[in-house]
């Protein structure tokens, strides 16, 4: 039985753009690391991506790696967001490396280690600019001395995240300022740091563009793997798919109606007043699905557009105008086509859109090869 709204996911698209990823980075010297978060830790997508070649996993939160872990999945898995304090044990027991930047935390990390009788591997994360976590490069002393002392756990590599939530861009300079920042900390440690992770999906085009300084060897990929896109520009990875992941949702009802609503007009329940073009007579549909599912404005409608059916490509025939809760607003123009209540709209998905579908419990998940469906959950 089918049940809408679903996402399809295919494995092997996920390989694809793993692979292609992975062979790039080794190119120019870098590892790849396969981040899960996006998709809750999916142990299918996951498996897709160590297929594809990533020398490990990553994900945000415990939660998603026990999912993991559940599932049988062995392979070294990192711990991304800052551990709480409240989730030391966990961190000790289900991840394999963390990212960390309070001497707090790694003074917890390192007493449940010892009284794990584990040795816990830290990546310490520098703020190079973009304000979100890291040790700032000044601090790197106090930091690092303090760090030194501590028993159980051992600082494996830096690293850096760009472009998440200040959207400062990966460069040479920032770059070069985490390997002189690595090099400062090598010193205070006194033994060589293996890893050097320079980032996320964003620093993709640096990497290809061959400017990246030599000793950054690591970069932490989610959504250009799953979504076969650059960062800054969307554009597509040669060579990956951008419909490794379809949204599909139901039409439950369509009819000619002005363009523009009629009455006293005050705010709706989201307190905005949604603004429409100039009064027309268009085909206007309602899909059921809404902002509990995806945020309307992170997904769009797509179709077969190259002729052998291989890739689904956006397609402007229909518009998304707008959603309340469990509603979506469709636009589709002078005529709809051989569209009518009952059909299924495919529709690709933005970043957001991704989170949010895979977060939904309402949202069906089912798993495809070549468009076929094989497993549900
Ligand atoms: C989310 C995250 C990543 C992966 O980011 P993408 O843009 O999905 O590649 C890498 N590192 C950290 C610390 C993150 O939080």
């Amino acid at each position: 039985m089918t049940v809408n709204p679903r996402l399809l996911i295919d494995p092997n698209k996920v390989s694809v753009n793993t692979q292609t990823i992975v062979e790039m980075c080794a190119k120019h010297g870098i590892e790849v690391i396969g981040v899960t978060k996006a998709v809750c830790g999916d142990p299918r997508v996951a498996l897709a991506m160590l297929k594809g070649g990533v020398r490990g996993l990553a994900d945000a939160r415990i939660q998603n790696i026990k999912r993991l872990r559940s599932a049988g999945i062995k392979a070294p898995v990192m711990l991304l967001r800052s551990p709480m304090l409240s989730e030391i044990e966990d961190v000790v027991i289900y991840s394999d490396v963390s990212l960390n930047s309070e001497p707090e935390v790694l003074g917890r990390l390192s007493e449940c280690a010892l009284e794990q009788g584990a040795e816990h591997p830290v990546i310490l994360m520098i703020d190079v600019g973009e304000i979100r976590e890291g040790i700032l490069p000044a601090n790197i002393f106090r930091v690092g001395e303090f760090v030194r002392g501590l028993k159980g756990i051992r600082v494996v590599g830096i690293g850096t995240n760009l472009a998440c939530y200040s959207g400062v861009k990966p460069t040479r300079e920032n770059m070069n300022l985490l390997l002189a920042t690595g090099k400062e900390l090598q010193e205070i440690l006194g033994y060589r740091l293996k890893v050097y992770s320079g980032g996320n999906s964003s620093g993709l085009k640096l990497i290809q563009s061959g400017s990246l300084p030599a000793g950054i060897n690591q970069f932490r990929i989610g959504e250009s793997i799953l979504l076969g896109r650059y960062i800054f520009d969307s554009s597509p990875i040669k060579g990956t798919h951008q419909d490794a992941f379809t949204f599909i949702a139901e039409l439950i009802e369509l009819k000619e109606k002005p363009s523009q609503p009629l009455g006293e007009m005050g705010s709706n329940t989201f307190g905005d007043r949604p603004e429409q073009e100039k009064l027309q007579i268009h085909f206007r549909g309602i899909a059921a699905f809404g902002r509990q599912d995806v945020p309307p404005e992170a997904v769009y409608p797509v179709n077969w557009l190259n002729g052998n059916n291989t890739e689904k490509r956006k397609w402007p025939g229909i518009k998304v105008i707008g959603a309340t809760s469990d509603h979506t607003m469709l636009d589709f123009g002078a005529s709809a086509g051989d569209f009518g209540v009952g059909s299924e709209l495919e529709f690709g998905l933005e970043y957001p859109g991704l989170l949010a579908v895979m977060t939904s419990d309402y949202v069906n998940k089912e798993y495809v090869a070549g468009g076929k469906s094989y497993e549900q959950n």
